[in-house]
């Protein structure tokens, strides 16, 4: 049978640009790509990228009075959100563009519409036209979930924060996760009065606990107001906001609800089940380690399959689905010991287990340090860094490493490759310190704190 393509992807996020412009630039495949929105996905249109650029901006609310302290006489200035606005606007469209021309290098042919499954081999585009492919990839993200209440739809989700017209004054953040508590940091930094709501004992659940403790710390003490043990029951306009009752009882007046209550995979009306596909928990495309569905024509990258939702981990995805399927090399896509970063206030970098992880899986010992860093300790600020290590006493390997710290996230990356290759703690003794830098510390905690 002959199809119009050997691939045709169904979204242009991290897993399927990957995917598709692999297939047609190194095994030389008739790509077909589909996009409804804007080439680039969560990631560069309305996540990773735009948030980070918002950390950045928020991370100069310190800067003149740290300067001050180091001898600089500058003045104060305000934060103005147009002003950033716009050019973040640009730099999205910039790198959309970017995007979009590396398909089109690739020989991709991009369709700048919705598709959804019509068959196991056949696509059908918005406006009716079918195209058929031999493979196809379900590689269409996720979306903010908002459980449903009194007054729910007057939430917004992190997909508003990058259209904001201005910036709220008052804005109330629900949830514990990745992105309330980034968001969180964000719009504190940049002057916004944040109350954070969770409805758990503790914020950044699955986390390193003592990490977690340590962030909602710092959280608590640049101004966030975080209530935990505590939900939304109610919302209702008023004239001078958007009212909210609280599960405690307490009530409060906003001008914006934020809800960050978690993503779920983008399956809804795609014809999945109809072509015989199996889904998982929230709609999630059920898919084996090669990442094919329960039809073996269609597999699914990222968000969609609801494994590890991050950007890095899609792409892996897509690039192991282009080996095993089109280069005849069987790859499966690694999830193990996959770092990452939450971009809070101090920065949360990490990889590997956390220490309650550890402790059910055999003798542990526990390196951990806190401290004043120097940069910021100089300038007066109260900041403190985390730095710990979890070591298996038996084999001595590092299983787990957790840096709360600016630029945690560059750190974590390095002391990542080291734990990938199954680094000891005698092999972090033995690396030589450099001097002086936060990270130093990672080799040179002699005792542990705890063992267990
Ligand atoms: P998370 O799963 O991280 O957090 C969801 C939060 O919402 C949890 O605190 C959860 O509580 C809470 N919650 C869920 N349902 C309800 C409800 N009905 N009422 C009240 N609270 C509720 O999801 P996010 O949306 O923050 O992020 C989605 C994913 O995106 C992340 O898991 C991550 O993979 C990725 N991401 C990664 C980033 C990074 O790498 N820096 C940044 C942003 C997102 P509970 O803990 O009790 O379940």
């Amino acid at each position: 049978m002959s199809f119009d393509y050997d691939l045709f992807v169904i979204g242009g996020g991290s897993g399927g640009v990957r995917a598709a412009r692999l297939a047609a630039s190194e095994a030389g495949a008739r790509v077909g790509l589909a996009e409804e929105y804007r080439m680039g996905g969560t990631c560069v249109i309305r996540g990773c990228v735009p948030k980070k650029l918002m950390v950045y901006a928020s991370g100069f609310a310190h800067a003149v009075e740290d300067a001050r302290a180091y001898g600089w006489q500058v003045h104060g200035g305000e934060f103005d959100w147009s002003l950033f606005k716009a050019r973040l606007d640009d730099e999205l469209t910039r790198l959309e563009g970017v995007y979009r021309g590396n398909l089109e290098r690739a020989g991709v042919e991009i369709f700048d519409s919705r598709a959804v499954l019509a068959d196991p081999h056949t696509v059908r585009l918005a406006d009716g036209t079918e195209k058929t492919a031999r493979h196809i990839l379900i590689a269409t993200g996720g979306r903010p979930f908002v459980p449903e209440f009194p007054g729910s739809e007057l939430a917004i989700t992190s997909n508003d924060v990058f259209l904001f017209e201005s910036l709220p004054k008052r804005i109330l953040i629900v949830g514990g996760g990745y992105i309330a508590c980034e968001f969180a940091c964000i719009l504190n930094g940049l002057g916004v009065e944040v109350t954070q709501f969770y409805r758990g004992a503790q914020i950044l659940r699955g986390f390193d606990d003592e990490a977690r403790g340590h962030i909602a710390g710092a959280m608590c003490a640049q101004g966030v107001d975080l209530r935990v043990g505590c939900n939304v029951q109610r919302i209702d306009r008023v004239e001078d906001g958007l009212w909210v009752k609280a599960t405690d009882g307490g009530d409060a007046v906003f001008d914006a609800v934020l809800f960050a209550t978690g993503r779920r995979p983008n399956t809804d009306g795609m014809g999945l089940e109809e072509a015989g596909i199996a889904l998982g928990a929230n709609g999630a495309v059920a898919v084996d380690e090669w990442s094919q569905s329960s039809v073996p024509s269609v597999y699914a990258v990222g968000d969609v399959t609801d494994r590890i939702a991050l950007t890095p981990v899609a792409i892996r995805e897509g690039a192991a689905f282009v080996e095993t399927v089109f280069k005849g090399n069987p790859t499966r896509a690694d999830h193990d010991l996959v770092p990452g970063a939450v971009f809070t206030r101090p920065e949360y970098g990490s990889v590997g287990l956390t220490e309650e992880e550890a402790r059910g899986r055999g003798p542990i010992e526990v390196y951990s340090t806190a401290f004043r860093p120097m940069q910021s300790g100089f300038a007066g600020r109260p900041d403190r860094v985390m730095m710990k290590l979890i070591v298996a006493a038996e084999s001595r390997k590092v299983l787990g490493c957790h840096i709360v710290a600016d630029q945690a996230g560059e750190m974590i990356q390095l002391a990542a490759v080291a734990i990938k290759m199954g680094a000891t703690k005698e092999d972090f003794d033995r690396t030589v310190a450099v001097h002086p830098t936060m990270a130093e510390e990672l080799v040179t905690m002699k005792v542990p704190v705890r063992t267990g």
